[in-house]
């Protein structure tokens, strides 16, 4: 199947006088006959379901949409997309241990790592994602554990090149995790570029409709944790905590990873997604190809327009020929890249704040990614704390907006960012 029909049909296919639309599984707890039963799902001999804090059928279902979306092995939903970053990383890091990951992330994802994780007795080396080959490879310890990076940067737009931090991490015996969020399925399949494992704030293109919170991880089933041992012994030795089961000998390099992330940090960490948000996350992924494609014209059309606008300082979109990034989409996001756009306005902080007030069809919201458009300026709301000096050290100068272009008339949008700048 295309990845457009699997949008649609994936994950789900029900049988004669079965529902239609993936059922709703609202249930904590599944029943059994005998304990017996009971006992051989507790032990992974038989799957089923007991407890929806560790599988629920309509989390299942939509995962397994998104398994299929991503060319991947496996894959399980979490609560939220800083849930899956976590989780993604602490299923084969653990106190003692290293991962190097680029500098141009999330900021979420940055503060999770730098901080709490850090205060978890796991180090993080930040390399740009344009750094040289020796930068690269002076980031790695012997007890580096993984590399990770998002394949187009929020809010910074930078491609990652995914083939060569692949080869990095493989030439160190650890595996590439890629956060898939920007560009979705649809636009880069990073397992086909040698990524090992995808994350995904589902919250964002994914869903689509600011409906509901949720995360996703996909194991791509190629990385071969057996031939180090040593260095992923929760995957290659018995876990005590789960009846001395040894995940990668029961369920192989394809199940391995997300059994022992169910299995284990579910079972521990409770970050699961609810079957009513899976449902909705779900009604936005059978139209995910629909919308990205549109999301992706808008902003082509839009960041061309800022470009040739006498009150724009400078224009960063990936799909733009003069954009530093524009050599790498091309290979990596030949279809497009995604809906969000950021930009300068002349004369700086103030003026950008006053163009933000002249909006009235792009909404100010820290969102990003959803159908209806919103734009933020983060010197003055999620930055403001910070001088000028920081700003710029950070990535976001004080004249930045950045703007996630909707689904509404391209046409439209243009006119009220056009009106918007008269104000300024
Ligand atoms: C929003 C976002 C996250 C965090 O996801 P939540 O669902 O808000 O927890 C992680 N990565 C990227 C790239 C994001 O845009």
């Amino acid at each position: 199947m295309k990845i457009e029909t699997k949008c649609v049909q994936g994950g789900y296919t029900p049988g004669n006088g079965e529902p239609r639309q993936i059922p709703i599984i609202q249930s904590t707890t599944f029943k059994y006959a005998t304990s017996e039963d009971m006992g051989k799902l507790f032990d992974l001999e038989a799957s089923g379901y007991f407890y929806s804090r560790l599988q629920n059928p309509t989390c299942d279902t939509v995962a397994a949409k998104i398994c299929q979306l991503e060319g991947g092995s496996a894959a399980m939903l979490t609560g939220s997309g800083q849930a899956a970053s976590f989780f993604a990383v602490f299923n084969i890091a653990g106190i003692g241990d290293h991962v190097v990951a680029s500098s141009a992330i999330y900021g979420g994802t940055y503060n999770l790592f730098a901080v709490t994780m850090k205060r978890m007795g796991i180090d993080f080396s930040f390399v740009a994602p344009d750094c040289s080959d020796e930068e690269l490879e002076a980031a790695f310890r012997p007890n580096t554990k993984a590399v990770f990076g998002e394949t187009i940067a929020n809010p910074a737009l930078n491609v990652l090149d995914i083939e060569r931090f692949a080869n990095a991490a493989h030439a160190h015996g650890v595996p590439l995790i890629i956060d898939n969020t920007f560009a979705t399925p649809v636009n880069c399949r990073p397992i086909e570029w040698g990524a090992d494992i995808v994350t995904h704030s589902t919250t964002k293109y994914m869903d689509g409709h600011g409906a509901a919170v949720g995360g996703c991880i996909v194991d791509s089933g190629k990385f071969d944790w057996t031939k180090y041992p040593e260095k992923f012994p929760g995957l290659c030795t018995p876990d005590h905590s789960y009846h001395g089961v040894t995940y990668t000998e029961r369920f192989g390099l394809e199940g391995a990873y997300i059994t022992k992330a169910t299995a284990q940090l579910m079972r521990d960490l409770g970050c699961v997604q609810s079957p009513q948000s899976a449902y909705l996350l779900n009604l936005g992924l059978e139209s995910l190809h629909v919308r990205m494609e549109r999301h992706c014209a808008n902003a082509q059309k839009i960041a061309e327009f800022l470009s040739n606008h006498p009150k724009v300082g400078w224009v960063r979109y990936p799909g733009l020929p003069g954009d530093p990034e524009h050599e790498r989409a091309k290979k990596y996001l030949p279809n497009g890249s995604c809906g969000v756009i950021s930009f300068g306005v002349k004369g700086g902080k103030a003026a950008a704040a006053e163009f933000m007030k002249g909006l009235t069809i792009a909404a100010i919201e820290t969102h990003v990614a959803d159908a209806r458009s919103c734009c933020l300026h983060p010197a003055t709301a999620t930055h403001r704390q910070m001088t000028d000096e920081e700003l710029i050290a950070a990535g976001v100068p004080g004249d930045l907006v950045r703007l996630s272009v909707g689904l509404e008339n391209a046409d439209d949008l243009i006119a009220d960012i056009d009106n918007a700048l008269k104000n300024v």
